[in-house]
């Protein structure tokens, strides 16, 4: 593993888990030349994209298949009245299964909420999605060139 060839300007980085998408423009170029000439910060980088990335989509998918679950439980009548016991510390909990998956679903609502605040996941993907539109857009016009030359 490489090492970091600015600590002061990596410790920085490291504590804003090397999101430097919410600093001005004119105070960015000093840590995005960091970023492009220190490998190890640059590793780090995308890891904690990444990260990001995969929370999201946990989240995203959790949310999914409450959903799922709720329209499940809603069509088939014993389910709609069917128990689940929960043990919270020293407590026991008796919920419906529909209980429980609202529940369910609204603990991945906010956890859904805490990721798009508390990482650069929102304003990530919508770089990528603006770059991949990008190079369609550059994409598309090249092929019908070629299509109406042949
Ligand atoms: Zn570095």
């Amino acid at each position: 593993m490489s090492t970091c060839t600015d600590s002061v300007v990596g410790d920085i980085l490291s504590s804003w888990r090397y999101d430097i998408s919410g600093i001005s423009p004119e105070m960015r170029t000093d840590y995005e030349q960091h970023l492009a000439t220190c490998k190890h910060c640059r590793a780090r980088q995308r890891l904690h994209r990444a990260i990001d990335v995969v929370l999201i989509s946990v989240s995203t998918l959790s949310i999914m298949a409450f959903l799922l679950a709720l329209a499940v439980i809603h069509h088939i009548e014993p389910l709609r009245t069917a128990a689940v016991v929960m043990h919270l510390e020293h407590t026991q909990l008796v919920l419906t299964l529909q209980a429980a998956a609202i529940l369910g679903l609204l603990a991945s609502l906010v956890a859904w909420i805490l990721v798009a605040i508390a990482t650069p996941a929102p304003v990530f993907l919508t770089g990528v999605a603006i770059e991949q539109a990008r190079v369609l857009q550059d994409r598309i016009p090249e092929e019908l060139r070629i299509r109406i030359r042949a």
